[in-house]
């Protein structure tokens, strides 16, 4: 899982900030530091976040109980406390300048192993972010004692790591025995969800994003397979479309959901009961391709997934009235156990209008409204800050 948000974690910690030798600028370093932050993320990882105001050149070692981050040519910054997370392996950050070069000592409550490559990213400027390094890690065994001291760092290597490419998955709701809701012209949810779900794929696929759907047929999947699916494609967003009905006829508009164990109110329950009813319709000769992934998540882990989703799902809310499409009476994001959402991706179930609704249900068979919920949507995930 590839989830790291700014804000996903309470910041508890006064971050010590500790110059051990920091020079006169009688030079002129090229880059220079902007932040530090860490975060933790699911899996039990810390992360450290080193925001820089251009591309960071790096090269890391591993002493006792550290880690050192050394960055060539470029600048500390007194003027920033670090941001620190509860939970992490971090105890304290420190900046030590000596010439151009800044160090970032990483003071570790247990030593750590050399860091992977895959678990070490260079992202692009987006929003309110300059460049930042992204190191994740883990504590380790070995390696991290017979690592260099900080004194034979060796020699600063360009980064090469691309920006990552985000990788959405969107599942259609329903499909193969399962219709979902269907409205009185007979225009059935897991129709229009798949159509919605394809057009989706292809304008976040154009936008930059790597798109997978859970299915891309008429077909019949668990819920629990669903979620399964954005575990395996490592996915850093995930959301479910659906359609709504409802027992009044002139009950419209779309609905956002995130999960929750509890629903926040009545109608936001017996909606879950219903979306997760679909997996009670037996199919002949289905079979399981995966057990059902076990999510043993800590809370804290479980309190990232949520806040994060939340953030996704606020901001969709707010896309899809910007795009003037009716909004169900309510509060912007609602919670409930939905199945589907069981897992470690954020994400959100997104009720695209009711199907109960005659007009309404017009307007989600129509090609023209489809494309503006797309439309919507993509604006939600292209401005959600996957990145810390
Ligand atoms: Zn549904």
């Amino acid at each position: 899982m590839k989830i790291s948000r700014r804000g996903a974690l309470k910041i508890t910690g006064v971050g010590i900030l500790a110059l051990t030798a920091l020079p006169r600028m009688a030079f002129a370093a090229r880059n220079s530091l902007r932040s530090l932050r860490t975060g933790v993320q699911p899996g039990g990882k810390t992360r450290l976040v080193i925001e820089t105001a251009t591309r960071p050149s790096y090269s890391l070692s591993y002493p006792a109980n550290q880690l050192v981050v050394t960055l060539p040519n470029t600048a500390a910054n007194t003027g920033i406390s670090p941001k620190l997370a509860s939970g992490t392996l971090v105890k304290s950050l420190a900046q030590a300048q000596s010439g151009d070069t800044l160090q970032i000592i990483v003071n570790l409550n247990k030593s750590i192993a050399p860091i992977q490559k895959s678990q070490i990213m260079v992202l692009e400027p987006n929003g309110d972010n300059d460049y930042r390094l992204v190191l994740d890690f883990v504590a380790g065994t070995g390696a991290a004692t017979a690592a260099p001291s900080v004194a034979a760092t060796t020699p600063a290597k360009k980064s090469t790591t691309p920006a990552k490419k985000y990788i959405i998955v969107v599942d259609a709701g329903h499909g193969g025995k399962d219709p979902g809701c269907i409205g009185r012209g007979g225009t059935r949810e897991k129709d229009v969800v798949l159509s919605v779900a394809k057009k989706l794929k292809t304008k976040l696929d154009a936008n930059g994003f790597q798109t997978y759907l859970t299915r891309g047929g008429d077909t019949y999947l668990k819920l629990a397979e669903r979620a399964a699916i954005a575990e395996r494609k490592k996915a850093d967003l995930f959301i479910s479309l659906h359609a709504n009905a409802n027992p009044s006829r002139k009950m419209k508009g779309f609905s956002i959901y995130t999960l929750s164990e509890k629903a926040s109110d009545e109608e936001a329950k017996k909606l879950a009961e219903a979306e997760n009813a679909a997996d009670k319709i037996g199919v002949e000769g289905f079979t399981e391709f995966e057990e059902n992934i076990r999510i043993a998540l800590s809370s804290l882990q479980q309190h990232a997934v949520a806040e994060m989703s939340e953030e996704y799902a606020t901001g969709c809310a707010k896309y899809f009235k910007k795009s003037s499409i009716e909004q169900q009476p309510g509060p912007d994001v609602r919670h409930a156990p939905f199945a589907v959402l069981r897992s470690t991706v954020p994400g959100a179930l997104l009720e695209l209008g009711h199907l109960s609704n005659a007009a309404e249900e017009k307007l989600l068979k129509s090609s023209a409204h489809q494309d503006k919920l797309v439309a919507a949507i993509v604006k939600s995930v292209k401005n959600y800050n996957f990145d810390v």
